[in-house]
């Protein structure tokens, strides 16, 4: 399995998903629980809400419906 397979698999969704204008998003109440989560997460860098975990920036990747949390939190 190549690395970037295993991002994919680890984090649901992976940058380029963002660019694609068919990646489904998440509704904007989903996509909002999720963040909220993230930054209460000891593993989010505050001020720009990125995961130290997979390096994703979370004001993105939540919105994506795809995406997960590497660890299971969402
Ligand atoms: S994606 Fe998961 S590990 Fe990363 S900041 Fe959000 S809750 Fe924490």
């Amino acid at each position: 399995m190549s690395a970037w397979q295993k991002y994919k698999d680890k984090n649901g969704s992976t940058p380029l998903d963002l660019l694609n204008p068919k990646s489904e998003r998440a509704t904007d109440e989903l996509a909002a629980e999720r963040l909220e989560v993230c930054k209460a997460c000891p593993d989010v860098i505050p001020v720009v809400n990125q995961c130290k975990r997979c390096g994703c920036f979370m004001d993105l990747k939540t919105k994506l419906k795809i995406s997960k949390c590497p660890i299971g939190k969402w």
